[in-house]
């Protein structure tokens, strides 16, 4: 028998494709490099999807309608090539396969209060019920042992599984690990990029955090490669951005929330916290003074269309409380600690947003 292209597609009409119900040639997924040589016939199949469920049971279907409708001696099987149109996704590895979501907590510039922030929402947050883990990631200056009131802790080593892993120190209902617990503190270690993303990655790997729902990660301040690699390979929820009203920390902090919201890094910023947004004095509690000008957190959060978070003023007993390692979120009784449960309350409710639309996004691809 000659065989010629006609006849090879009036026998593929016979096989549907089961995601539309219509028939493979009408829907345009013969592509044109058929191919016939004597009883031998090879084509490609074109799917849209990458990995499409259907193909390896479309391809069975055509080559047993060429058996059927063509002749059972035509040598076809295993000459059906599958072609993806959408090349597939590269899959994110989970380092931290059992941490629900990963929370970077960002500044663009040092000393706008980072991690006076990051020490109060990972405690808050433990305190609303949820499991948290907090690193403290700041190779410039390290402040999370002195916070925590855990200086002269050593994070021990214990073997999980076979692996020699750090345990995280445990307070205040944290769970947490600092680059500073391996460097003194008086003697600044000039860190090198790679290394200090070796260190941390370390701190992320090698450490027995267990399941939790939130981990927290105090970055360094400003953009960089450390910011890349962490960012990058961590398969982060969302960055929460903490800047001061002033427009020096203001421009700094836009910078850094365009590298995250950059298409190689596209890490969603979560929202944006105003901290030392004014001062009151004890003696005026009416008076606000806006030291570093007012509502420049508010704009920004306005111009970059992100949540303000909060609105956080300079108050004296959150640095002490810092400085004594009790962060002032221990105290829910106090003003500032329930500032701060109000703010951990928002991050919650923005993540549980973003998931609500992320699972709403995915069932219409789907029924798609
Ligand atoms: P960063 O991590 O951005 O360098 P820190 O959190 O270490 O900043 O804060 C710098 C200093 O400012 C610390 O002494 C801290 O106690 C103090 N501080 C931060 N936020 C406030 C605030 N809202 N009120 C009073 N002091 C604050």
């Amino acid at each position: 028998m000659t065989l010629y292209p006609k006849l090879i597609f009036d026998a593929l009409e016979h096989v549907r494709y089961p995601g539309t119900g219509k028939d493979i040639v009408s829907s345009g997924m013969i592509k044109d490099d058929l191919r016939i040589d004597g009883n031998k016939i090879s084509f490609t199949l074109v799917f849209e999807k990458a990995n499409d469920p259907f193909a390896k049971s479309v391809v069975k279907a055509a080559e047993q309608a060429i058996l059927t409708y063509i002749g059972e001696d035509i040598d076809i099987k295993g000459n059906i090539s599958i072609e993806m149109k959408e090349a597939p996704k590269p899959k994110v590895v989970s380092i931290l396969p059992e941490v629900k979501n990963i929370i970077a907590v960002f500044s663009g510039k040092g000393g706008v209060g980072k991690s006076t922030v990051s020490s109060n929402l990972a405690i808050s947050l433990a305190a609303l019920g949820y499991k948290v883990g907090l690193l403290d990631a700041d190779i410039h200056g390290p402040s999370m042992p002195k916070m925590f009131g855990v200086e002269d802790a050593r994070p021990e080593m214990e073997d999980i599984d076979g692996k020699q892993c750090l345990i995280p120190i445990e307070k205040y209902g944290v769970k947490m690990l600092s680059i500073g617990f391996f460097v003194d503190p008086n003697n600044a270690l000039v860190w090198r990029g790679s290394m200090a993303s070796n260190a941390l990655k370390q701190l992320i790997t090698d450490a027995y955090w267990g399941e939790l729902d939130f981990f927290i990660m105090d970055l360094p301040p400003g953009t960089g490669d450390i910011h890349l690699t962490l960012v990058q390979t961590l398969g982060i929820t969302g960055a929460v951005i903490v800047t001061t009203p002033q427009d020096v920390a203001l421009a700094d902090a836009r910078k850094g929330a365009n590298m995250f919201t950059n298409e190689k890094v596209n890490v969603p910023v979560l929202g944006l916290i105003e901290n030392m947004a004014w001062f009151t004095p004890a003696e005026l509690p009416e008076n606000k003074y806006y030291i570093f000008g007012k509502d420049g957190g508010k704009r920004l959060a306005a111009e970059l269309n992100v949540p303000l978070l909060g609105q956080i003023p300079i108050v004296q007993s959150i640095r002490e409380h810092g400085d004594a390692g009790r962060p002032i979120a221990c105290d829910d009784d106090t003003v500032s600690g329930a500032a701060f449960r109000q703010l951990a309350i928002k991050v919650v409710e923005c993540i549980d947003d973003r998931n609500r639309n992320q699972a709403a996004t995915k069932k219409v691809e789907m029924k798609n």
